[in-house]
């Protein structure tokens, strides 16, 4: 037997208890993984609320990521006592995650724990900040380099955004974070960031199409109209790396900053990520991401805490990253 944080769904209310569970419960999946550690991000905040459409049935294990040890394996690139990582692959949502001391999952959705990352800073990481490694590379992919100027991470406080700072501090990167949140912004500033945003600057409507060129790069986990101001304020030929929707998933704006100044937006999706890239991405994030600052930015909460961090999380009162301690 082990525990699980079972959601359970009645009368359209959602609601979550940690149940004993046995594996004959588990879904069909060619390897047994036993859980060390999961992680909090917005997604699994949507989740553990019944939000987002993103569950069709009940009852369901959340938990978006997990790191553990395979147990057993019917799949060739993975045997008994093989440390994982799981993130993405809808793993959380349409098939059962993270939130249990075990999890069976197909072995094709599976990386190696990356080399020089433990199973605990590997979900600090974790979809938030695995998704802002591919920001950046993506940055990188169209010509970013650290002499262009200021890169503008929105969100900053949040998971996205808290990582995309570190990495790109620690790549020599000047790097403005906007947040809502002014009690972050000693916190920012231990991440890297060198200018402090206001959010309220960026969450108006501009009335111009171009503003004056300020960006040289954008990581944006807001989306709304924060998404819409960045890209009339990038420079000519910069690119906006499209990750989050924490402010909105509409996006009012006109076409002219892509006409007439070159920019780039470029959506990023972490869920179905070719595995080739995933490991090009967890390689990067062992060697471009400071583990102290993820430390720093990382606390540490239990499966009971997890329906009150769910709210906490959608109401964008999470700071940096939270590790689930699963086993
Ligand atoms: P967090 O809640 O940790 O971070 C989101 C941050 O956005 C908050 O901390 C806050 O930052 C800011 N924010 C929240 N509400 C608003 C608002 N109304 N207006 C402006 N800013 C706001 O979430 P994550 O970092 O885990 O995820 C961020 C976004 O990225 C989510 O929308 C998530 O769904 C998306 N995402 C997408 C992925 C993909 O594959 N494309 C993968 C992972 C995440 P502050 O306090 O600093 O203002």
């Amino acid at each position: 037997m082990f525990k699980s944080l079972l959601l359970s769904q009645s009368n359209d209310k959602v609601s979550a208890q940690i149940t004993e569970m046995d594996e004959s419960k588990l879904p069909e999946g060619d390897v047994l993984v036993k859980v060390d550690y999961s992680t909090l991000n917005y997604k699994d905040g949507l989740v553990l609320n019944g939000l987002g459409g993103l569950v069709r049935n009940y009852p369901h294990i959340g938990g978006i990521d997990f790191a553990g040890t395979v147990e057993s394996s019917d799949h060739k690139d993975f045997k008994p006592g093989d440390k994982v990582v799981l993130t993405g692959w809808r793993v959380g949502e349409a098939h059962w995650g993270g939130y249990s001391q075990k999890a069976r999952v197909n072995g094709d959705w599976l990386v190696p724990l990356p080399e020089g990352l433990t199973p605990r800073q590997a979900m600090a990481v974790g979809t938030a900040g695995f998704t802002a490694m591919l920001g950046v590379m993506a940055l990188e992919d169209h010509g970013l380099t650290p002499d262009q100027g200021e890169v503008l991470v929105t969100g900053a406080a949040g998971g996205v955004g808290s990582v995309a700072a570190a990495i790109l501090a620690k790549l020599g990167y000047s790097v403005a974070g906007s947040t809502g949140r002014a009690d972050t912004h000693d916190y920012l500033r231990d991440m890297g960031v060198t200018t402090i945003i206001d959010r309220s600057e960026l969450n108006e409507p501009s009335k111009r199409p171009l503003e004056k060129e300020r960006w040289a790069g954008c990581i944006d986990a807001v989306g709304g109209t924060t998404l819409a101001r960045a890209l009339a304020q990038m420079q000519y030929g910069a690119s906006v790396a499209a990750i989050g929707l924490a402010g909105g998933n509409k996006l009012d704006t006109t076409v002219i900053p892509f006409l007439l100044r070159g920019v780039n937006l470029l959506g990023i999706d972490s869920v179905m990520c070719p595995t080739a890239k995933r490991l090009r991405a967890w390689q990067r994030i062992a060697t471009d991401l400071p583990m102290e600052k993820l430390e720093n930015m990382t606390s540490e909460a239990k499966l009971q805490d997890l329906p009150q961090l769910g709210k906490d999380i959608l109401a964008g009162n999470v700071r940096g990253r939270v590790v689930v301690d699963i086993a």
